[in-house]
């Protein structure tokens, strides 16, 4: 029998692509700018998706130190990413697959396993175009995945440095293929200088320049500045960088980043992108869930205050809270829900040490030790943590601040005085924090690289318990970033001295959540997965409303 052949009258979707790379210098908020531009264009009825290309031979952002490089946020799917990963995830309310995040290293590891795989058919396999090509190959591999409209691609650093170069080269090829599916945004910076008093444009001349030389031309310019851009100055700016007047648009500092949406579209930032891509925009932007988060953030009616004690706040002369910007976001989003006003003091554990600064931890409503690492700074969280247990002082740990709890507890509650965690010190003869016995292979085999327990896991919730009652339900997927975990040995023990275990895994083997009976303490809870790579402007985490709720009940 003869079929006749199925034709359909859906046309093929043509994906749009926008390139964000930054001019002048780093720091002026091109993570928040893309995510800002992602944001707008969804707000026009549009499926989007963002890609984070950072420029260093690290295979992901897991082996860096975060005082380098900030925060290390982890994908559902375990990959160890760019905080930018998480300002995406949190702009677009969506959760984001791995493939949207490369790194010059990782896509040197595919190209020469393929090489190796004689994926190349013998011919030379050269930088350009090779490593662009993989490079693109990554990119549409995403946009198909997502079936996205748009795909918004940040390339980390800023241009003419030697590190982002290829994938400048990657914009070059991918643009001259396609010109009219490929939008180039160069963020840029304008400064003020306090002895002229005027606004700058001179750099961003000078950066259009440098991007121009590797055959890449902006069509937007975003320009950052202290202040409104005036437009003089944006005459210039298009005079001198060969981009239309309305193409310059105006992002002057602003009060709060969840601002930085509804600004672009003052100066029409959607109309110009889905004008120059020809994109299948709604006619009217909907911003309005966005536009009741902001307002709300904004009229809170009582403060709540938070202390975070850290240990990555120092830089120098400088402090950081890059480093916990997603637990810092997420106190904000449940702040906001129950119409507070988070103030939020970055302590670092080292001042507590020595256990003389513990009476000024009173002066908060509530005390988070959020993840982290090794040896630094231990005796002052576990100082910190004996402190807010025994002063009712609602406390919430993450991670690391669980698993200090659980020592915590099993050193001054149970009295075991060689109590450790193996991450700390292995001959310890009291190990309640033991590492999960498949970390223990990798260490010794000197697997580091991507090896902890990554993403996302589900724990099964005990009924009645404050986190069973915060999430409402009886099983959470939660993602994760850990070696260690409470030792199975000590759990029995634990629970007999109060501990409540009230998150485990399905197979009851790992301890997910700890808590103390309410009737003993208003909050206090750990988790051993991350809860604030969830949380979300338009979706705050559960489990932070539940602590901030306890901290503001608790003044
Ligand atoms: N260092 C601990 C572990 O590896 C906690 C990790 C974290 O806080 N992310 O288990």
């Amino acid at each position: 029998m003869v079929t006749k052949k199925k034709t359909t009258n859906r046309k093929k979707k043509q994906t749009k692509y926008i390139f964000v790379v930054g001019g002048v210098m780093s720091g002026v908020g091109k993570g928040i700018a893309s995510s800002s531009i992602a944001k707008i264009l969804k707000g026009r009825g549009l499926i989007v998706t963002a890609i984070k290309i950072d420029p260093y031979v690290n295979v992901d952002a897991g082996t860096m130190n975060p005082t380098e490089h900030g925060e290390c946020f982890v994908l559902k799917d375990g990959l160890e990413t760019d905080q930018d990963m998480g300002n995406y995830e949190r702009f677009l309310n969506i959760d984001i697959p791995g493939i949207n995040y490369m790194t010059t290293g990782s896509i040197y590891q595919s190209v020469i396993a393929k090489e190796r795989n004689l994926g190349y058919e013998g011919r030379n396999v050269q930088v350009v175009p090779d490593i662009p090509l993989e490079a693109i190959r990554r990119i549409k591999n995403a946009a198909a995945v997502a079936e996205a409209d748009v795909v918004l691609i940040e390339v980390g650093g800023t241009v003419g440095e030697y590190e982002s170069i290829l994938f400048i080269e990657a914009i070059r090829m991918m643009k001259s293929e396609t010109p009219r599916d490929v939008g180039v945004v160069m963020v840029s910076y304008l400064p003020v200088p306090g002895s002229v008093g005027e606004m700058k444009t001179k750099p961003t001349q000078h950066a259009a320049r440098t991007l121009n030389s590797s055959g890449v031309f902006a069509d937007i310019i975003l320009a950052r500045a202290p202040v409104p851009v005036d437009l003089k100055r944006k005459e210039k700016i298009a005079k001198f960088c060969n981009v239309r007047v309305e193409n310059v648009i105006s992002a002057p500092d602003v009060e709060s980043i969840y601002d930085i949406p509804l600004n672009l579209e003052k100066d029409h930032l959607s109309d110009r992108l889905c004008e120059m891509l020809s994109l299948p925009c709604s006619k009217k932007s909907d911003l309005s869930e966005w536009r009741k988060f902001v307002s709300k953030s904004k009229n809170t009616k009582d403060t709540v205050k938070i202390a975070v004690i850290g240990k990555y706040f120092s830089s120098g002369d400088f402090v950081l809270s890059d480093v916990y910007i997603s637990v810092l976001e997420a106190i904000k989003y449940s702040s906001y829900k129950l119409g507070l006003k988070p103030e939020i003091t970055y302590l670092s554990s080292l001042d507590f040490t020595d256990g003389k600064n513990l009476k000024d931890l009173k002066k908060y409503d509530g005390v988070l030790v959020p993840g982290g690492f090794g040896k630094s700074g231990i005796e002052g969280k576990l100082k910190v943590i004996e402190y807010v247990r025994k002063n009712k002082i609602p406390y919430f740990g993450i991670c690391y601040g669980m698993q200090l709890a659980v020592l915590e507890f099993a050193k001054n509650v149970l009295k075991k005085k060689n109590a450790s965690t193996e991450e700390i010190d292995a001959t310890a003869t009291e190990l309640v924090i033991g590492i999960m016995p498949d970390q223990k292979e990798k260490i010794a085999q000197k697997k580091m690289g991507g090896t902890m327990r990554l993403g996302q896991y589900p724990a099964v919730l005990k009924k009645g318990s404050i986190a069973g009652k915060a999430y409402k339900t009886d099983e959470v997927l939660e993602r994760h970033r850990h070696r260690y975990e409470v030792n199975p040995e000590y759990i029995m023990e634990l629970e007999n001295a109060g501990v409540i275990f009230s998150g485990k895994s399905p197979d009851g083997r790992l301890m997910e959540i700890m808590e103390l009976p309410i009737e003993t303490h208003p909050f206090f809870v750990g988790v051993q997965f991350h809860p604030e790579l969830q949380a979300r402007p338009l979706n705050p985490h559960p489990i932070f409303t539940a602590f901030i709720k306890a901290a503001y009940e608790s003044k």
